[in-house]
């Protein structure tokens, strides 16, 4: 049943570029320790990932899920099937990778914070006003990218994954407004639900790197929904379940996965329709947290307060390192005794979240900037060139810096900044 959705996704899989992302991801989580590092153990927070369920209804109101409790309900079990997903894995290591004692995680920490929004588009609506073939929301010349630029652009929405819930114009005048069949699957245009795009890293080859609008499709739910209640006459729990997985698997691919061999039959990410999609790989649960922590449109959709909250999350230098790539972090970072971290891109901290310097370290701000998800606009932190500890005049941004000899070492150089007003960086004891 999933086979055309799934075709459509193998095609979008398979261009280069993607297979260009798919080696960066590999070669950066290549490193066990990095690989580590972005593995969420039992007691973290979970990263939680707003999206926008836009109901794209006719001019008239109709043809699709109505502001009502009946249908808000059965949204919000859909996307609790798809939270049930990521939260309640289960260990199939040793079926499809015997005898490799893989790590497993059972709650891969990803929660979708779902906000449902109705739009009347009367073209937008039908879904066979789709004129791509391949059925899938590329970054341009999609049929709905000019609604989805406007929403995308609204002041007075949060940024979030758009995902598009459409109908079969023709199949609905048929089915449900003439009652001249009830053949909804030889006659659905698009077979199974949902097609997304692949993220990549904001290289210099990838102009798409940038923040940028991330959007799925996912067609026919309530017009499937209408047959199963009225023609089928099954319960709305198979629906929920059924479109609630195929969401999964496709915000899978929006957060960076590909697809998985289908002999592993509850793979999350497995290309075919079927099995219970209730397992994921811990390689595959690192690769979503690296895209959060590394693809800027990406990190849009995750509220600045959003910390794992957990001292195992905290990224801690013990030695020389530097990271010249744009990077937004979930937790705290702690430079230890000796050790230099050296920023030359940007780094983006949560609201909530703190950088230690222990004393005897060093956090070097090379042409790099450093502030918090939540300000606004970059603002030079007014010093450039190199700082040190001075403790006077006191500083409203380098806080408790109790005494020159306790302190760590803060040094800007090459335009580095710190934003006005966003750290406390406190001297470790
Ligand atoms: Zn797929």
């Amino acid at each position: 049943m999933k086979g055309n959705l799934e075709d459509k996704s193998m095609k979008y899989c398979t261009s280069s570029k993607h297979f260009q992302a798919l080696a960066s991801i590999l070669l950066l989580l290549a490193p066990e320790v990095l690989f580590a590092q972005y593995l969420p153990t039992p007691d973290y927070n979970p990263l939680k990932i707003r999206v926008n369920l836009i109901i794209v209804q006719r001019a008239d109101g109709s043809g699709n899920f109505q502001d009502n409790p009946a249908d808000r309900s059965f949204l919000r079990n859909m996307m609790s099937v798809t939270n049930g997903v990521f939260a309640d894995l289960t260990n199939r290591n040793e079926e499809y990778y015997p005898g490799q004692n893989l790590p497993f995680l059972s709650n891969a920490k990803l929660e979708f914070v779902p906000n449902i929004l109705f739009v009347k588009d009367e073209t937008g609506w039908n879904n066979r006003n789709d004129t791509n073939p391949s059925g899938v929301p590329y970054l341009s010349g999609w049929y709905l990218d000019s609604l989805d630029q406007q929403i995308y652009h609204a002041d007075t929405l949060p940024k979030a994954i758009n995902l598009y819930f459409t109908t079969d114009g023709q199949v609905y005048e048929q089915m449900v407004v003439k009652a001249t069949t009830t053949d909804y699957n030889r006659l659905v245009f698009f077979k199974q639900h949902a097609a997304s795009e692949i993220p990549v890293l904001n290289t210099r080859a990838s102009i798409y790197g940038q923040y940028h609008t991330m959007r799925c499709h996912v067609g026919n739910v309530w017009l499937k929904l209408w047959w199963k209640r009225n023609v089928l006459h099954e319960p709305d729990w198979t629906m929920e379940y059924e479109v609630g997985e195929s969401i999964a698997h496709e915000i899978g691919h929006l957060m960076g996965l590909y697809h998985t061999p289908d002999a592993h039959i509850h793979a999350l990410m497995r290309t075919k329709f079927g099995g219970l999609r209730d397992y994921m790989t811990t390689r595959e649960i690192a690769t979503v947290h690296q895209m959060f922590g590394r693809y800027p449109s990406l990190w849009q959709f995750v509220p600045a307060e959003v910390n794992y909250g957990s001292a195992k999350a905290d990224w801690v230098f013990a030695e020389a390192q530097t990271w010249k790539e744009d990077r937004r972090v979930y937790a705290n970072i702690v430079i230890k005794t000796g050790a230099i971290l050296t920023i030359q891109g940007l780094l983006l901290m949560p609201s909530n979240g703190t950088i230690t310097i222990e004393p005897g370290a060093t956090l070097l701000i090379e042409g790099g900037l450093v502030r918090r998800f939540n300000t606004p606009e970059p603002e030079a932190f007014g010093h450039t060139g190199d700082v040190g500890w001075k403790p006077t005049p006191p500083s409203p941004y380098l806080q408790e810096s109790r005494d020159l000899d306790q302190a760590g070492v803060l040094r800007l150089s090459g335009n580095g900044k710190i934003e006005a007003a966003i750290l406390g960086i406190v001297s470790g004891e």
